[in-house]
């Protein structure tokens, strides 16, 4: 039977939609409103294999394009059983999805100066939901709940330790519903529950994450405090020496705000290239010859082997490897230059496995025994399967 499921992504200025069926992950709706409380405010979406466009009003906030989803959605008479949200930052309050109270969503706002962003937006979101959908049950699904987890000396910084205590200033972690999704579907195809399995997961998309699972828990991973620590990323730096800002604002004249977005909308890819954060671009542009690019991807696969390297040490025998996001899902390339560090470490990729291995389809690309694999990630029906459980 359908179990459909309404998950949204209320980002600051946009709303990522779907109706998903919690029992197998098909979205039979999907869209976006995007430019939200701007003039060109606008709404897309895709069902039955169409694409349609729809009208919002000028300027409309989170609230009217709310009210325009809810009559597309109405439109499809698919009875939704309950309303999924991803909620970026639940701090240490949240270990797990919860159904969402007036407590739950004051705790959302009490962590919203960790992600001014996006909890916020989360949280207008949910509330315009309850308004729009006031007979469904509304959940609330967070990126930082696979990671809570973590032993203390995984997120535990070393610097004051008050800091952790006044300021709540940690390790928590984002990306945590894609890691879980595919360390399970890993799990499934080694033939092993989760909680044997050791595993590195590697989401890489415009944001991109690694994760150390130890018998199916988490116990560490590269984002930080903020989603900016960690890999190379499509414009945010990760790891850097942490004394930089201090020496661009005190010694290059930047304001600590210019630093901030510096470091997350100017850095990565596109501010080693000097030319774009797109990973295709780069791939094509080295083949050209463009040496800021084949840069670009040489510093990208090699920090992402560094931490696999470390991450290898702290999990103890791997039961697999697995690349997800858009540049894992899609980049050959990548995953051959990342796995190419590894051939002393049992990782002999298979060029026709790699190749073959992109565009939704599952593959086991190592040519040895450990399982390296290729996976589609679904962080949609972890909201979506989450929503149907607590909904009952
Ligand atoms: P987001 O984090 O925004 O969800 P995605 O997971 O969609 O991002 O990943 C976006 C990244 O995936 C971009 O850098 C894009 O260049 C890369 N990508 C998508 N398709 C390919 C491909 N065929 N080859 C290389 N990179 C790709």
């Amino acid at each position: 039977m359908n179990q459909p499921i309404i998950v949204l992504n209320c980002g600051s200025s946009s709303i990522k939609f779907a109706i998903i069926d919690a029992t197998n992950g098909d979205a039979t709706l999907s869209g976006l409103a995007e430019n939200l409380g701007n003039h060109d405010a606008r709404i897309k979406y895709k069902s039955g294999g169409n694409k349609y466009e729809a009208d919002l009003p000028e300027n409309a906030d989170h609230k009217s394009a709310l009210g325009v989803i809810q009559s597309i959605i109405k439109e499809r008479n698919c009875s939704p059983v309950a309303v999924g949200h991803r909620v970026v930052h639940g701090g240490e309050a949240f270990t797990r999805s919860v159904l969402i109270t007036d407590e739950v969503k004051q705790a959302i706002e009490d962590t919203a100066h960790m992600a001014p962003l996006h909890n916020p937006a989360n949280l207008a979101g949910i509330e315009c939901a309850q308004e729009a959908f006031p007979e469904l049950p509304q959940i609330a699904v967070f990126d930082t709940a696979f990671f809570q987890s973590l032993p203390q000396k995984a997120f535990i910084y070393a610097i004051p330790y008050k800091l952790y205590k006044q300021h709540g200033i940690r390790r928590y972690g984002f990306h945590g519903s894609s890691h879980l999704f595919v360390s399970q579907r890993a799990a499934n195809l080694v033939s092993k529950s989760i909680t044997q399995c050791n595993m590195i997961t590697a989401h890489l998309g415009n944001g991109c994450s690694i994760t150390a699972i130890k018998n199916g828990r988490a116990i560490d991973t590269s984002l930080g405090f903020t989603p900016l620590e960690g890999l190379v990323m499509g414009t945010r730096c990760g790891d850097i020496d942490p004394s930089l800002p201090a020496v661009l604002i005190n010694q290059c004249g930047y304001t600590a705000e210019e630093v901030d977005t510096l470091l997350n909308k100017q850095s990565g890819l596109l501010g080693i290239s000097q030319l774009s954060n797109d990973c295709r671009t780069l791939e094509e542009q080295a083949i050209n010859g463009n040496k800021h690019a084949q840069l670009a991807l040489d510093v990208f696969c090699y920090r992402l082997a560094k931490y696999i390297g470390s991450y290898m040490a702290i999990t103890g025998k791997l039961d697999a490897i697995v690349f997800t996001g858009g540049i894992g899902e899609n980049s050959d390339y990548i995953r051959a230059n990342v796995l190419s560090y590894f051939e002393h470490l049992g990782i002999k990729v298979s060029e026709e496995e790699n190749r073959k291995a992109r565009f939704g389809e599952i593959g086991n690309i190592n040519t040895l025994p450990l399982p390296v694999y290729v996976i589609p990630t679904n962080e949609e029906w972890v909201i979506a399967k989450d929503a149907l459980k607590l909904a009952k």
